[in-house]
């Protein structure tokens, strides 16, 4: 059963990744980006706790992530479900606590993958991103959205998510590189750290984390 967190800087592809790997391995994706923006459509006090945080770029706090995190960690290992991390952990707390509900619950990560993408390409990907609003996949349009263009996986309508301003987004990448970027370091001294190159199309991309698990013996 695999166990895998994703890293990669916001844009770098993960969530798409993600998307392939959940069908190839019969994990589901927990996205938390997803998770929280599902709380603000429905209001909740989760949903308003954590807007705040988000449109301005920053981080949800810890203690509030973990304690999510912990419930629906140990509900997979109840029903026996692989998953694949996306978005979480995003700071050395986080991830010290994920490695603890882990070893609580008598189990071991697959792997952390960093999907490697240079930040000015980070930028250019986010400042040209859209969004569906029904399915949450994305789409990027570098010389503009085309008129009346919408999702491809699912014919939904396509938005600018609010935190893929211009401002915000370099607010996010100073974010990842003071927070989440310490996170390499962490799993690469647990001897857990993987690393891909982030650039070239998407099945080049999913080809380069087949060949990876193969090679590792991820099932
Ligand atoms: P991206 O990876 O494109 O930046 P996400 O959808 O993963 O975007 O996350 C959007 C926002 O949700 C983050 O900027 C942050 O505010 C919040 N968030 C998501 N996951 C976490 C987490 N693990 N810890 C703290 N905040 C989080
Ligand atoms: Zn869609």
């Amino acid at each position: 059963m695999i166990r895998l967190v994703l890293l990669g800087g916001p844009g770098s592809g993960k969530g798409t990744q993600a998307d392939v790997l959940k069908e190839k391995y019969k994990a589901v994706k927990l996205s938390t980006g997803d998770l929280l923006r599902g709380e603000i459509r429905n209001d909740s006090e989760l949903g308003k706790q954590a807007k705040s945080f988000m449109d301005k770029g920053e981080l949800v706090p810890d203690s509030v992530m973990i304690g999510i995190l912990d419930k629906i960690t140990a509900d997979f290992e109840a029903k026996k479900q692989g998953y694949i991390l996306d978005g979480f952990p995003r700071t050395v707390p986080q991830a010290k606590a994920l490695l603890e509900m882990l070893d609580k619950q008598g189990v071991t990560l697959s792997m952390a993958l960093l999907i490697d993408v240079p930040e000015e390409e980070l930028v250019r990907r986010l400042s040209s991103r859209w969004t569906c609003k029904d399915c949450s996949s994305t789409v990027g349009y570098p010389d503009g959205k085309p008129e009346g263009a919408v999702c491809r996986q699912c014919g939904g309508e396509l938005y600018q998510r609010d935190d893929d301003k211009r401002e915000t987004i370099l607010n996010r990448m100073d974010v990842y590189k003071k927070n989440t970027q310490p996170l390499i370091s962490f799993f690469e001294e647990k001897a857990l750290l993987q690393q891909i190159d982030g650039l070239g199309t998407f099945e080049e991309i999913s080809g380069r984390i087949i060949d990876l698990f193969n090679k590792k013996e991820i099932k």
